[in-house]
């Protein structure tokens, strides 16, 4: 069973009180008794839902989701990797007991899809196990119902690349930082870019939660060709739902990037 705990703005806004000015302020996602929550894995897979985000092509999502990706590969005193999967139809937020754990990036567009607060423009769902804070998957959605995103520097959208190099930053584990700078800093404006480079204070939190020395022996990503958004890999649900359980019960915890309260305003077409 999935214990749901949401942090929505409210942790963004008490880290950024209390970190204020300090020089490396990072700040980790850590289970109740303070281990960060990090990956085991040696190569992290991220999957995209084909369904497009609003103007985009499914190909242009994917290819903001490698150079966010890119930005945290390059982290020299990290191990942590990450590789784009390609297209997937499937699209549960969380841990699944069926097919098991699979990090997608979702796009909520229609209507009434967005079930979070609008001020927020995307969040990450990390599950993992509270005993020791390994993490067993996560999910970035994307606030298409309520902003535009693009990936040409639009002053009237949020850039993609910058959104999903910091939702990235919390699928490996990193919290929000009160370093205005950095990508992992919770606020963001339209036509922002200058966060899809990562800032010191974000690699120093990577390299704090997955550092070398901790490199796991199941290696690196290796190199595929991604499933192409025209035959995109959808698991068929078996008919006996009842599987599952098993193992830890893995906390689900919410991660949000905001919109400036001064870019606040509905973006939709029509
Ligand atoms: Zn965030």
């Amino acid at each position: 069973m999935t214990l749901p705990r949401t942090i929505l703005g409210l942790l963004a806004l008490t880290a950024t009180a209390l970190g204020a000015g300090a020089a490396s302020a990072y700040v980790l996602v850590t289970t109740d008794d303070g281990t960060p929550v990090t990956w085991s894995l040696g190569c992290v897979e991220v999957w995209t839902n084909p369904a497009v985000v609003e103007e985009l092509t499914p190909e242009e999502v994917l290819a903001a989701l490698e150079l966010g990706l890119d930005a945290w590969n390059a982290v020299g005193c990290s191990w942590i990797e990450g590789a784009a999967r390609g297209f997937t139809c499937f699209d549960h937020v969380g841990l699944a007991s069926w097919p098991g754990p699979q990090n997608e990036v979702l796009s909520r567009d229609e209507p009434e899809s967005w079930r979070h607060a609008d001020r927020v423009v995307a969040l990450t769902s990390l599950s993992y196990d509270p005993r020791d804070g390994e993490i067993s998957d996560a999910d970035i959605e994307l606030n298409g119902e309520d902003y535009r995103f693009a990936i040409d520097g639009s002053l009237n959208a949020y850039d993609l690349q910058q959104t999903l190099t910091h939702e990235l930053g919390h699928v490996f584990g990193l919290n929000h930082t009160p370093v205005a700078s950095a990508t992992m800093y919770a606020l963001s404006y339209p036509g922002e870019i200058s966060k899809r480079t990562l800032a010191p204070d974000d690699i120093t939190g990577l390299c704090a939660n997955h550092p070398l020395s901790t490199a796991p022996d199941s290696g690196a990503c290796e190199p595929a060709e991604p499933v192409p958004a025209a035959e995109p890999w959808c698991p068929k649900r078996p008919d006996d739902d009842c599987a599952g359980g098993g193992g830890g019960a893995p906390w689900g915890l919410a991660l949000a990037l905001l919109a400036l309260w001064r870019a606040r305003r509905r973006l939709r077409w029509g």
